[in-house]
């Protein structure tokens, strides 16, 4: 759990300082790289795929709401809908393989995919709304998992967002919430 911890006492440093997104971003991407570039920490736990549903794990939220770093883990074929964050997101690719489509978003008409991405393990991407926060990732592999570790400007699990309807571009206000019911002890 050292490297995960590292990675919390680092960029609860970076949030800290209060930089301006921009830095913020470019010098989080830098420690979240160094923290999936090796796929030897993430327990077992929060690893797990399911079967019918991607799976967010929490791994950990700061206690006055200025971040958290949660495990995404999809089964083969799984993806999300195309959703918002409403705060800043890193998020870097630690297993597998995932694609990640950026969407537009105007009233009263359809999402238009605007970008596409692959990432591969030890990359790593940002999303916010300034830099474009409305999205699709999927796993990009049809036989095997895929997991990223995500980091946002707030509890993600707790915030209302939005899920859009592709031809409508309609929203939907959602939570989404962790599938665990523990954390990783980072202390002992
Ligand atoms: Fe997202």
């Amino acid at each position: 759990m050292t490297k995960l911890l590292d990675f919390i006492q680092g960029i609860t440093r970076l949030v800290e300082a209060n930089l301006p997104e921009n830095l913020l971003v470019s010098e989080g991407s830098v420690l979240l790289k160094k923290l999936v570039e090796k796929d030897d920490w993430l327990p077992e736990a929060y690893a797990k795929p399911h079967a019918d549903f991607y799976k967010q794990y929490l791994l950990y939220a700061d206690p006055l709401d200025r971040l958290s770093v949660v495990s995404f883990v999809w089964g083969p074929g799984q993806k999300t809908p195309v959703h918002d964050h409403l705060t800043w997101g890193l998020v870097g690719c630690l297993r597998g393989r995932e694609k990640q489509t950026t969407y537009t978003n105007n009233p009263g008409q359809s999402c238009m995919p605007t970008e596409t991405s692959i990432l591969l393990p030890g990359q790593v991407y940002a999303v916010s709304p300034e830099l474009g926060d409305i999205h699709e990732v999927a796993n990009d592999l049809p036989d095997q998992p895929s997991i990223s570790i995500h980091v946002y400007g707030r509890n993600i699990g707790r915030v209302q967002r939005h899920v859009f309807d592709l031809a409508t571009g309609a929203q939907k206000t959602f939570v989404s919430n962790y599938a665990n019911e523990t954390v990783p002890n980072l202390w002992f």
